[in-house]
């Protein structure tokens, strides 16, 4: 028997060779800065790191040129690369304050997810929902709305109830729905295009535990029963495992029982080094005959440790999300095309779905949607295997995620939120000589 775990791993390692590429870089100082899959690099001319807003503004106030802030750096799409100015808020973390009755939290941006959890079940709080990792900072996630899975639960920018934004005129602005809501709203998915933001205020929710089921499944027999198994299971979500029929299916369920770790893991040795040799044209077939083999696993952790993964394989990402009843046909036609032209990838996608919000660029703005991802392991050129299936997201409407490859431009943005225009006027009074925009954020907002 082989874990489900393994499966998947030994498809990512089947697909492993080849030179890293598609490297974007700026002149500038001799220490580079890299994005977490590398594929993005940039030479600032300096680094920021304030301890505080005090030590914040006084750095703004004596900066001149461009400035880009950056949390994590794990943002596939090149928001943050320059060479001017590079802020980083890694000195500005934890709680601020909370309060007990309307289970809301405040803390520093450069906060970690990672950190929030325990720090929050500390004070008696939990997030409603997060993304596959940890890694990133609560600014930095909120900027592009970084996004777990489930029918009733948001994106995290959707659960943000407070912000506070100094913009490079020195000006400081706390927004929230009763104040100035509007740029609140916008400012709730901004990827550091209207100034810095130092603190954001959550909704939360008491401490819960998830009972975390992962099984191998027919991905048509999944898309099939999609809507009952969402009402079955608070976060559910899919990973098709190209080229097969198969999915990964993972399923989590609030629960009160007891702490349950997860199963260990076999080798799989041999497994793996019959895949990786596997000629592409003889891969479904044996995909197919293992999945049979998978056994089904169950863990019940902590909401924190339930969600969040450890993501060892560097890689690149395409992903969008389209309308929900788009869903299933857009996956159709991506394993369709990757098999009907012999695409050579074996990583697996990724099907979620996520609850509408009120912010004005989030991917989810004002509706719910499914988000459907594509993943080229880093030391691959990306381009072939994106370039083929970004049409197909178009064709359904598709929004990409911010932090993630794509190629629109305003051209196309612009027809994908209503208010796209109004966050193009608001950033331009925030930032009128545009020093708060590298070369991609122009082509986006057209400015
Ligand atoms: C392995 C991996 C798994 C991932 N899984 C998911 C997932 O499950 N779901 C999902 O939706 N995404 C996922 N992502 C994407 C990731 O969550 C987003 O790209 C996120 O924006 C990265 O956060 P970061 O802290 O690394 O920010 P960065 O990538 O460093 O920056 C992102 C944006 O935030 C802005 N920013 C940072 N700090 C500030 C600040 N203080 N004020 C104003 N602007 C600021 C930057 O200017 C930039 O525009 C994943 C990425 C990786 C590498």
């Amino acid at each position: 028997m082989i874990t489900r775990r393994r499966f998947l791993a030994s498809s990512i390692i089947a697909g492993l060779a080849g030179p890293v590429t598609n490297l974007v870089s700026a002149a500038g100082s001799t220490t580079p800065w890299r994005n977490w899959s590398g594929a993005l690099v940039s030479n600032p001319a300096s680094r920021l790191a304030p301890e505080s807003e005090d030590e914040l503004a006084d750095m703004i106030k004596r900066t001149s040129g461009p400035i880009r802030p950056v949390g994590a750096g794990h943002s596939f799409a090149p928001l943050v690369p320059t060479d001017g100015s590079l802020l980083v808020l890694d000195r500005m973390s934890g709680v601020i304050s909370h309060e007990t009755e309307s289970l809301q939290a405040t803390l520093w941006a450069g906060t970690r997810i990672s950190e929030t959890g325990p720090l929050l079940d500390g004070l008696g709080q939990a997030m409603f929902n997060l993304p596959d990792i940890d890694r990133q900072t609560l600014a930095g996630a909120i900027a592009t709305s970084t996004h777990g899975t489930g029918k009733r639960l948001k994106s995290m920018s959707g659960y943000v109830t407070g912000l506070r934004l100094l913009t490079l005129n020195g000006e400081w602005f706390d927004l929230d729905e009763g104040n100035n809501a509007d740029l609140f709203h916008a400012t709730q998915v901004s990827f550091g295009a209207f100034g810095v933001i130092t603190r954001i205020s959550f909704q939360n929710r008491e401490p819960f535990r998830l009972r975390t089921q992962e099984w191998i499944d027919k991905t048509e027999n999944v898309l099939e029963r999609f809507d009952q198994a969402l009402e079955e299971h608070e976060h559910f979500e899919i990973l098709p495992v190209i080229p097969s029929d198969h999915c990964l299916v993972v399923a989590n369920s609030e629960t009160n029982d007891p702490l349950k770790a997860p199963v260990e893991e076999d080798d799989g040795g041999e497994y793996l080094s019959t895949l990786d040799a596997t000629p592409i044209m003889l891969r479904r077939a044996l995909i197919n005959t293992l999945a049979g083999e998978i056994e089904p696993t169950e863990a019940v952790s902590e909401s924190f440790n339930a969600l969040t993964n450890l993501r060892f394989d560097r890689f690149n990402e395409m992903e969008y999300s389209v309308p929900v009843q788009s869903g299933p046909d857009c996956l159709r036609e991506i394993l369709a095309i990757i098999e009907r032209e012999s695409i050579d990838v074996v990583f697996p996608l990724e099907y979620r779905i996520v609850d509408g919000d009120d912010t004005w660029l989030g991917m989810f703005a004002g509706e719910p949607r499914i988000s459907i991802s594509v993943h080229r392991l880093a030391s691959h050129d990306y381009r072939p295997l994106f370039d083929a299936i970004e049409p197909i997201f178009w064709k359904f409407n598709g929004r990409p995620h911010w932090g993630k490859v794509h190629n629109l431009g305003y051209d196309e943005l612009k027809n994908l939120y209503p208010r796209f225009d109004d966050f193009i006027a608001l950033q331009t009074s925030l930032d009128p000589g545009g020093r708060m925009l590298n070369d991609h954020l122009k082509y986006l907002l057209g400015r």
